[in-house]
């Protein structure tokens, strides 16, 4: 066995009601005395109700923010972090809102501590992402990873049904892909493991009822882990396809991500070995991963295709071009090799509906 595992220095305090009874504390531990306060203008009544125990010590709030952090956006937010002459940004939302105060910190290295309220796990990673002209850059430096997040599953009790099951499975395709990304190692494949666990049990209760904090619980803790499984695994064939088709096509990043999973994983299983046993294990079907997927997503009503939300049939042939240029042919490090005919049976696949069962897809994709 020969592995690299690097962790971020991230801490986390973890549990329902945190938000409110830790946050003080993490910022006086962060040492702080000039907060600016990072949220959208949506999650903003929340964000003032939580720092409002901070009192002066808070000296800005930004809620000029967009998904996938346009530059000027960045540009204005940190902007406002010199003005002020802030030494910490707290960041109350989802990714977006974790995005726009990384910017922040990959320009001037400010601790960001952040209170995430959707299962995005941008929080637990070292990764940055910034668009310009409809073009998305991201990148990678250790500097943007919070110094503490604060996970308080009741923040996320507001989350319609619809943005839970997509966020959720977007943590989950955090999960499946650490498991073959490549640096992938004994230690991510634990976090991911158990985060696939996680999030299969949270989820039907949350989509159940939106209110019940312990399937809330068990979703942001999986949320967590995926963020930190994903980190050090890297970015492989999924992420590295929804990035050219989220970039090119303005989908919307948690669904589109939940709707080519399966797909993914199906392509990937017949290489996977054991990995793929231990996958089914934990989400419930040892002998099925892509059937067990496939019924989670059924049931949380995840959209059946890319068709579905919002890829033209008239972009598949540009659609398939640019995801085979980004992957196929030995582009990317991959358990199965991934040619361009495999790339055009995955993209149209995903874009029609959803994979029946591991064994169908396997045959569909001429494996
Ligand atoms: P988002 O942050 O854009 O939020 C989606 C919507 O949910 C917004 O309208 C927001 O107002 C709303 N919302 C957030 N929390 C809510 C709550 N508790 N109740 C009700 N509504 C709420 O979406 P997201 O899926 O959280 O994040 C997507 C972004 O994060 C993308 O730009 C993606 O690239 C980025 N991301 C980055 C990383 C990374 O490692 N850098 C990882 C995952 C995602």
């Amino acid at each position: 066995m020969t592995f690299t595992y690097s962790s971020l220095r991230t801490r986390v305090v973890f549990g329902p009601g945190a938000a409110r009874t830790r946050l003080v504390d993490e910022v006086d531990r962060l040492e702080a005395t000039r907060v600016l306060v990072v949220a959208g203008e949506a999650e903003m009544p929340l964000a003032r109700e939580l720092a409002a125990p901070l009192g002066e010590r808070v000296v800005g709030w930004f809620d000029d923010v967009r998904q996938h952090v346009p530059v000027a956006c960045a540009e204005a937010a940190r902007a406002m972090a010199r003005e002020t002459r802030a030494d910490l940004v707290l960041s109350v939302g989802g990714g977006s809102t974790t995005g726009t105060a990384k910017a922040v910190a990959l320009t001037d290295s400010l601790p960001v501590l952040a209170v995430p309220t959707t299962y995005a796990g941008s929080e637990m990673t070292n990764v940055w992402g910034l668009t310009e002209a409809g073009r998305k850059t991201t990148g990678v430096a250790d500097v943007v990873a919070p110094r503490t997040v604060v996970y308080d599953p009741e923040l996320t009790v507001g989350l319609p049904a619809d943005l839970s099951a997509a966020s959720g499975m977007n943590a989950m395709a955090h999960c499946v892909e650490a498991v073959w990304g490549p640096g992938a190692n004994p230690v991510t494949d634990l976090m991911a493991l158990e985060g696939v666990a996680a999030l299969r049990r949270g989820l039907p209760g949350v989509l159940a009822d939106g209110h019940d904090v312990d399937a809330r619980s068990d979703v942001l803790y999986g949320a967590w882990l995926s963020g930190t499984a994903f980190a050090a695994a890297g970015s492989g064939l999924h992420h590295k396809t929804c990035h050219v088709l989220g970039g090119a096509f303005d989908l919307p990043h948690a669904a589109m991500h939940a709707v080519v999973l399966p797909h993914v994983l199906a392509f990937q299983v017949p290489a996977l070995g054991e990995r793929a046993a231990r996958l089914g294990r934990a989400l419930g079907d040892e002998a099925d991963p892509v059937g067990a997927l496939v019924r989670l997503d059924d049931a949380i009503g995840i959209p059946a295709g890319l068709r579905d939300v919002g890829l033209a049939e008239a972009d598949l042939d540009e659609a398939v071009r640019l995801v085979a240029e980004k992957v196929a042919d030995g582009a990317i490090p991959n358990p199965r090799p991934i040619g361009h005919a495999d790339v055009d049976a995955l993209v149209r696949a995903a874009w029609a509906g959803r994979p029946a069962t591991t064994a169908d897809e396997n045959a569909g994709a001429g494996a």
